[in-house]
């Protein structure tokens, strides 16, 4: 989409990364490391400063202890910890199961790691969990169950309630969890609750994220991995030989970044709050049926009330015709299961939204 919104000069709402810079502190953070000489192999594990700055923010935020030495693990960015928990954690042959829609790296982690997804759709508009749906898919051969909450492309943050109800078919059935949190401080309503919170989850959960989104630094690639003992050993055991150490300069900064006062963090989500508003009111306006999200930076817009109900034609026509790109939700899930919805990224400018939002009102009518 990306390349095709290139080829037409198309206002990009498509792919999910900010079209405006990081802070000036942790730039200026980075810039000094370098000068300073920080540029050599980090340990493997990680700057012990930065898996010092992760534990804090565990703790600062969620109230969560991390020993940072023996817990905490530094990645190149939350893809990098998605692949090595995989393939760390599932042995051929052993079932991961995975909510649809899912953020795109999922599933093909689990085949690097010959083991199999198996999927429990979510139903759109609001993508509920039902406990008993996820029940249903665990069988004998289920190790782990995946979680993205904020989630990409839905938007959703999972309730407390849909936690507890999670958790407990993790603890019942003796399953790990996986928990994409690369969206933890963009949540509109109500706070983001790390599964790891949760009674008995704590020891069977790696939870994962990075200082792309929060830092609007996605091309840093500063990614980590919070887990029990045991556990991160065995992502180490990948991580050690598939990266080995991360970019030392910006895991400095990364440090320095993840003492950010509050002000930063409530800015932050104020920002997207807006940009959040902007986007929809306007979509609707378009004659789309939109679905505010919780939390993340995507829209999810139905495009059926335009006259539309096949969301790939859809997204090239919108590219060609009307020059703003955006992604068909097919790419999210299994078997093209939803072809009505479109994902739109507000991570991005008003000057890019208006003129996104400017181009699409040519639908109408
Ligand atoms: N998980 C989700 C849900 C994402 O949306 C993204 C970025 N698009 C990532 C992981 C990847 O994060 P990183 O850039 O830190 O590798």
């Amino acid at each position: 989409m990306t390349a095709l919104a290139r080829l037409h000069g198309a206002v990009n709402l498509g792919q999910g990364y900010p079209d405006f810079d990081g802070p000036e502190f942790v730039k200026q953070a980075a810039v000094a490391a370098i000068q300073a000489g920080h540029n050599q192999y980090a340990p493997m594990t990680g700057l012990p400063g930065l898996q010092q700055a992760v534990a804090d923010h565990q703790k600062r935020f969620y109230g969560i202890d991390h020993d940072p030495a023996t817990e905490i693990t530094i990645h190149a960015g939350a893809t990098e910890a998605l692949c090595a928990t995989f393939l760390a954690l599932l042995a051929p042959g052993d079932e991961a199961i995975v909510f649809e829609p899912f953020y795109d790296a999922y599933l093909p982690g689990i085949a690097l790691a010959q083991a199999k997804a198996r999927i429990v759709p979510l139903a759109p508009p609001d993508f509920r969990l039902d406990p008993k749906a996820l029940e249903a898919a665990v069988g004998p051969k289920t190790r782990l169950v995946v979680l993205n909450s904020p989630g990409n492309p839905s938007g959703r943050v999972l309730s407390r309630e849909e936690l507890a109800a999670i958790a407990a078919v993790c603890v019942k059935r003796d399953l790990l969890v996986v928990t994409d949190e690369v969206y933890e401080h963009i949540v509109f309503d109500g706070a983001h609750v790390p599964i790891a919170t949760l009674p008995g989850m704590r020891d069977r959960t790696v939870t994962l994220s990075s200082a792309g989104k929060t830092f609007s630094l996605t091309g840093w690639k500063i990614g980590w991995s919070c887990a029990a003992p045991a556990l991160a050993a065995a992502v180490r055991s990948v991580h050690q030989f598939v990266t080995f150490a991360i970019a030392t300069p910006f895991q400095h900064a990364a440090a320095v970044a993840l003492t950010a006062p509050d002000e930063y963090y409530a800015r932050l989500r104020a920002e997207y709050l807006a940009r959040r508003d902007r986007l929809c009111d306007g979509l609707a306006d378009v004659g789309f049926a939109v679905r505010r999200p919780e939390g993340s930076y995507f829209a999810l817009a139905d495009i059926r009330p335009l006259g539309y109900d096949e969301d790939e034609t859809f997204c090239r026509t919108l590219v060609e015709r009307v020059g703003v790109a955006a992604i068909p939700v097919s790419a999210f899930v299994a078997e093209k299961r939803v072809r009505h919805l479109v994902r739109f990224a507000f991570c991005k400018d008003d000057a890019t939204l208006d003129e996104g939002l400017r181009r699409l009102r040519r639908l109408k009518g």
